[in-house]
């Protein structure tokens, strides 16, 4: 049985940021809602330390993420190390994609089950408008290599951008349709610049109504209570709209570590987050830990309500 927090929500899922370091310079990137610090990162031990001590609270699923995961030499070691956790069922990553063709085999083979690619446009010239990188082609052919060793699903997380890639959602489709990928349509979270976010979000109401007409079927999965969108080309598409989203926050099941060892209760507040490592590298039992993850969960509250 997984830990609950004040408001009965099970924590079962830890999203954890291996690096706060990227490749990319995507305009919208909200870096996990973690504030800067590059010059502290947990070790592969060290990570694998703090999700066995979520295991045994029963957290039975790790997403990878970061900055960007695979910058890290050692990020085929720590999937294995976490992938052997006794109780952890699920192993995925979020990455931008550029490295995947590289390493999807080796993540396969160390125990990633799927994984998650961000794809914010099939045209050149967007994709590097919004990512700063000239590397459309990388991530497609990434794409492609993950579902081809078995990661199972591909996910292409696409954070739709008024006036800039929401005009792309068909072909988007066909991708995924023609690819057996799953779509994932992610509404821009708010971070920091509003002047930024009133130019750029785009409303995904008016999709979901499309989405719905066309819809062979429709599933309402759990986590967050997002919705999946069977079409009659075999495509899936699931839409996620977390901003004054109540259903959102009061299904969310994950807590997040930030890349330099503190446990983050909600993406968007930075005055709650518990530390452990520093007392990790002062040589606190795991016991100690462990109390320090429950006050975590503890101070996890709904965001919006
Ligand atoms: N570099 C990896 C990547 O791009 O997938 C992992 C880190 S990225 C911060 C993790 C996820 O957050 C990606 O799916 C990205 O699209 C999403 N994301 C980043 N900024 C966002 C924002 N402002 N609103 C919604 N989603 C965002
Ligand atoms: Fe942020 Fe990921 Fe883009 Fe890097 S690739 S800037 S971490 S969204």
């Amino acid at each position: 049985m997984a830990i609950k927090d004040p408001f009965g929500r099970a924590v079962e899922n830890i999203r954890v940021s291996v690096t706060q370091r990227c490749n990319f310079s995507c305009i919208y990137c909200h870096r996990e809602g973690q504030t800067p610090n590059y010059g502290v990162e947990m070790s592969a031990g060290e990570i694998e330390r703090i999700v066995r001590l979520a295991a045994s609270l029963g957290v039975d699923s790790v997403k990878l993420t970061g900055g960007e995961p695979l910058l890290r030499s050692d990020i085929i070691d720590i999937t294995r190390g976490i992938s052997s956790i006794s109780g952890v069922k699920d192993v995925s990553m979020t990455t931008n994609g550029f490295l995947l063709t590289q390493y999807a085999e080796q993540l396969k083979e160390a125990g990633l089950s799927r994984v998650n690619v961000s794809l914010v446009s099939l045209k050149p010239e967007r994709f590097r408008f919004i990512t700063g990188i000239n590397a459309h082609k990388n991530v497609i052919d990434g794409i492609i290599r993950a579902v081809e060793v078995g990661l199972n699903p591909v996910k292409a997380n696409v954070v739709l951008l008024k006036n800039v890639n929401d005009d792309e959602v068909g072909e988007l489709i066909d991708f995924a349709g023609s690819h057996s990928i799953v779509l994932q349509i992610i509404e821009l979270e708010k971070f920091g610049n509003e002047i930024f976010y009133d130019q750029y979000h785009a409303d995904l109401s008016s999709l979901e109504k499309e989405l719905e007409g066309k819809a062979s079927k429709i599933i309402v999965r759990r986590m967050q209570h997002r919705k999946k969108y069977i079409l009659d080309n075999g495509a899936e598409v699931e839409v996620v709209k977390p901003m004054h989203n109540t259903e959102f926050c009061l299904h969310c099941n994950r807590i997040r570590l930030t890349s330099d060892g503190r446990l983050k209760p909600c993406l968007f507040r930075n005055d709650n987050l518990v530390d452990l490592l520093e007392p990790m590298r002062r040589g606190v039992s795991d016991e100690y830990l462990k109390n320090l993850f429950i006050e975590a969960v503890m101070r996890r509250k709904p965001y919006f309500i």
